[in-house]
């Protein structure tokens, strides 16, 4: 009797086990773009793009190419292949620092925290706020608080970590994600 539950036990945990391996294969994996190696970056983005995302680098005042640009549409994340929406041109507005400005993001599509460059300056607390896109943690821009009412704020966006989609059309991916 002993042995006969043992065997079914043992029967059902090997089925359990196929099925759920079979499971696994079939259900896609999700993509997390959080855990992504400098090599990966550096296949898919474009230098000026991997610079700023990847290496928190600014673009020269007034250099971007979305800077003085106010069509209609809405401003997706660059980094992650331009595909997860940040911005829309209803909120853009010329702050005349040389930068896409805009004084609200989409809810949930960014992240904000003391710069950590400042941190190290020791300016902890008087530094700047860093914005980093939600879906990919990639560097975005800054935030500050002289931005236009309601908000007050001024989302300071880098032009290449930026991907416009026209009013009405849908997004392209720039990279094809490679699944692991
Ligand atoms: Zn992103």
């Amino acid at each position: 009797m002993r042995f006969k539950i043992s065997t079914t036990l043992l029967i059902s945990f090997i089925t359990m086990n196929v099925s759920l391996s079979t499971a696994e294969e079939i259900k896609p994996i999700a993509f997390d773009y959080k855990k992504q190696s400098t090599e990966f970056w550096n296949s898919v983005l474009a230098g000026e793009t991997y610079e700023v995302c990847r290496n928190a680098g600014t673009e020269p005042p007034g250099s971007g190419k979305l800077n003085n640009f106010y069509d209609e549409g809405i401003y997706y994340c660059s980094c992650c292949g331009g595909d997860f929406p940040l911005y829309t041109s209803n909120t853009k507005f010329d702050s005349k620092k040389g930068w896409p400005s805009f004084s609200a993001s989409l809810p949930g599509a960014v992240i904000e925290r003391p710069d950590p460059t400042d941190q190290i300056k020791g300016l902890v607390g008087m530094g700047k706020t860093e914005i980093l896109c939600s879906r990919c943690e990639s560097h975005l821009g800054h935030v500050f608080n002289d931005g236009p009412k309601p908000t007050g704020k001024r989302y300071s966006i880098n032009s290449a970590a930026l991907t416009f989609v026209p009013k009405g059309q849908q997004p392209k991916r720039s990279y094809e994600i490679i699944r692991k």
